[in-house]
């Protein structure tokens, strides 16, 4: 497609008015709603208190709010929007489905049927066509619950050895798995055998050493937890891993480590699950995230994105690990006909569209813009990511490297007032994450990073007063 062909394409998958700001938000009608939300939510919401936002519609990377204010939104609905927002092809088969039949069990419905044939062609690796799919859902949270169930299962061991940042969602093994103690202190006691060890978080490596003279110390620490007879780790049958870790930070390990995870699991016999829940379908610039270093797992997760917007998870197992039997892991509301419908959908479009090179191309320049902006500021300590998946970790001090999680704050609250939507993350919630639906267009993009140089330098001009 020619660029200038291209430009337009996907501007047209946006509102043309974002970003504004006509009313200062929160306006009236938002402030309403919030206050209307507090009376009868629970306190453990969590979003609304970081942005008081009040979306009424959105389109592609683009929302507008209540008051008629239009956002550029880099949170891409954490990981569930990679073709955006209210996408045309998957308002249109959600709407074909809901008129023939919405819930379905596992029956064979069509959509899902076809959804199923769909990863098992996406497989990466090895997997390809050579995998078997649980569909399940609704949360990111119960496919890595079947996952780490089938891995106890098939090795017949209960031990899970997951890693320090990692995020797996909040139900009993997911919640196990994370290092967070903040998110498990008070739900004690967690499922037991779980260990977990550093990650390859090169920003702040654990064993004080810089790559590639460090040699991959985090995974030969792996290697050392399963090998070692003292290490403590008494009965691991599987690793846990996310490929870059979201939540985590989108901590991107350096090139090699994801290769030495997988010859330790496949050397000393341990199932491979690579948790893609937030990295999968071109979000890093390939289709699963692994593939970007060759590497395929036993079982991958996927979630987010996968149904378009709708509720919907998978487990993708190489077929020589579907050992378990009928009713092993059972629920409601697996494989929702309505969600493979959506998902189906937004899957054909990533790939007809070739969103994957897409994320790869917008990413890189997101990436050398960046880490111009970062050089010159005193709070930001590092730039990573790949593909359209980026972190802007801040510090107090880019020396001590102390977190900066309040910096963040104030960065978010003053990109909100001009009209961008941006996330955060990370261990210590100092990470800006910029993660916007695939469709973005360029011009957007570039907006949404001036908005957001504009409101990190307003901030540090008052600093310095
Ligand atoms: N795994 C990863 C890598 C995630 O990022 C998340 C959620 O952020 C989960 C699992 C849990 O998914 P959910 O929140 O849908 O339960």
């Amino acid at each position: 497609m020619a660029q200038a062909q291209e430009k337009d394409f996907f501007a047209g998958f946006n509102f043309v008015e974002a970003p504004f700001i006509g009313t200062r938000p929160p306006g009236p009608k938002a402030k309403e709603l919030l206050v209307r939300q507090k009376m009868v939510d629970s306190n453990v919401l969590v979003y609304p208190s970081q942005i008081p936002l009040a979306p009424e519609s959105g389109l592609g990377a683009t929302v507008k709010d209540v008051d008629g204010n239009y956002y550029i939104d880099f949170s891409g609905g954490v990981g569930v929007l990679n073709v955006g927002h209210s996408h045309p092809d998957v308002i249109a088969a959600i709407k074909k489905q809901a008129e023939k039949l919405i819930h379905g069990l596992d029956f064979p419905g069509e959509p899902r049927v076809r959804l199923s044939e769909k990863l098992v062609g996406l497989g990466p690796g090895e997997m390809r066509n050579k995998c078997k799919i649980f569909l399940c859902g609704p949360t990111g949270a119960d496919a890595v619950e079947a996952a780490v169930k089938l891995g106890k299962y098939h090795s017949r061991k209960p031990g899970v050895i997951s890693f320090e940042g990692g995020w797996h969602g909040v139900s009993g093994s997911g919640l196990a798995a994370t290092g967070r103690k903040g998110a498990k202190d008070r739900f004690l006691p967690v499922i037991p055998e779980f260990y977990i060890i550093p990650y390859a978080y090169c920003y702040r490596c654990r064993f004080g050493m810089t790559y590639p003279s460090c040699d991959l110390q985090c995974a030969q620490y792996l290697e050392h937890i399963v090998r070692d007879p003292d290490s403590g780790a008494t009965s691991p049958g599987s690793v846990l891993i996310e490929p870059i870790q979201g939540e985590g930070g989108i901590v991107v390990p350096p090139d090699g480590y994801l290769q030495e995870v997988r010859r330790i699991c496949t050397q000393y016999g341990l199932l491979l699950i690579m948790d893609e829940i937030q990295t999968g379908f071109g979000r890093t610039g390939s289709m699963f995230c692994c593939e970007n270093w060759g590497v395929s797992p036993d079982i991958l997760t996927a979630s987010k994105t996968m149904g378009g917007g709708l509720p919907l998870a998978a487990v993708i197992i190489r077929e020589e690990f579907d050992t378990w039997t009928a009713g092993a892991h059972v629920g409601t509301f697996r494989g929702n006909l309505l969600s493979c419908a959506a998902g189906l959908a937004s899957i054909n479009f990533i790939e007809k569209n070739n969103l994957s090179a897409r994320a790869q191309d917008l990413g890189q320049k997101a990436l050398d813009r960046l880490t111009g902006i970062a050089a010159r500021s005193s709070y930001i300590g590092d730039v990573r990511g790949k593909g359209l998946f980026v972190a802007i970790e801040f510090v107090k001090d880019k020396k001590t490297k102390e977190p900066g999680p309040d910096l963040l704050q104030e960065v978010v609250k003053r990109c909100y007032e001009r009209g961008l939507i941006l996330w955060k993350g990370g261990r210590w919630n100092n990470c800006a994450r910029i993660m916007p639906a695939l469709v973005i267009s360029e011009s957007l993009l570039n907006q949404g990073i001036d908005i957001f140089e504009e409101a990190l330098r307003s901030m540090e001009k008052e600093l310095r007063k």
